[in-house]
């Protein structure tokens, strides 16, 4: 079985899309998405119909929930707050509804998915060091957990409280060990990489494989300009930050 990990997809169809064409080309079974499906972007119903068709199983992001409720962040910068409130105004009753019903974390097969981190998910913190790793890999049952909300791809990996890094694209999963792994963003990447990102997971190799692609960064900064978003959020995408 190959799960295909979908961390941050922030109503970016363009980039959304291209990865969906990678992914099928690696003969992908399953799709699962680490949360912020909307959020910065100028597409978010055609984002959550496209996770619908794909029968994706979808955790809570912090954008997801402030998007489909009446509450507006405290912690929120004004640019990705005025992404909040345009998002509102585009959902329909049928994508708020899916929106306010993801859960916070989910466990599908030996693997977990969270949005922030197994500590505390209602309090979005970031992981974002191996410190903040260790708090969430000492709550997470599963052999491995993915995560997203820092939009930067890291692999964590566990072994009698000792925690390590992995720099690498491909891990694969030893026994005693618990990882903890950040597939990347699909729609709006924060490692100074513009090019789009997601990870397959291989249950029958036990590897897990993270992939970069170039996509139409073009048309989604168009669409921002044209929906009257922030410019920022536009800019952005070119430079990956
Ligand atoms: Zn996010």
């Amino acid at each position: 079985m190959k799960f295909a990990i979908l961390g941050d997809i922030h109503a970016n169809l363009e980039a959304l899309e291209r990865v969906l064409q990678d992914a099928a080309q690696r003969g992908t079974d399953r799709f699962v998405s680490v949360g912020d499906l909307v959020g910065y972007n100028a597409d978010p119903v055609a984002c959550i119909k496209r996770l619908k068709k794909i029968k994706a199983a979808v955790v809570l992001g912090n954008h997801d929930y402030y998007a489909s409720s009446r509450e507006l962040p405290d912690n929120f910068n004004p640019i990705a707050k005025k992404a909040i409130v345009w998002t509102r105004r585009q959902l329909n009753i049928f994508s708020r509804r899916m929106l306010a019903r993801l859960p916070q974390t989910l466990c599908i097969d030996q693997m977990t998915l969270v949005h922030s981190s197994l500590h505390q998910p209602e309090d979005w913190g970031y992981i974002q060091n191996i410190q903040d790793a260790k708090q969430s890999l000492e709550c997470q049952t599963t052999p491995l957990c993915f995560f997203g909300h820092t939009h930067r791809p890291a692999i964590y990996r566990m072994k009698n409280g000792t925690i390590e890094t992995i720099d690498s694209e491909t891990v694969t999963l030893e026994p005693g060990y618990k990882y903890l792994i950040n597939p990347g963003s699909v729609g709006q990447p924060r490692d100074r990489d513009p090019r789009t990102g997601y990870a397959i997971y291989d249950t029958k190799t036990k590897t897990v494989s993270q992939f970069r692609m170039e996509y139409d960064i073009e048309t989604a900064q168009k669409k921002i300009e044209a929906a009257g978003l922030p410019e920022s959020d536009a800019l952005r995408l070119a430079i990956g930050r």
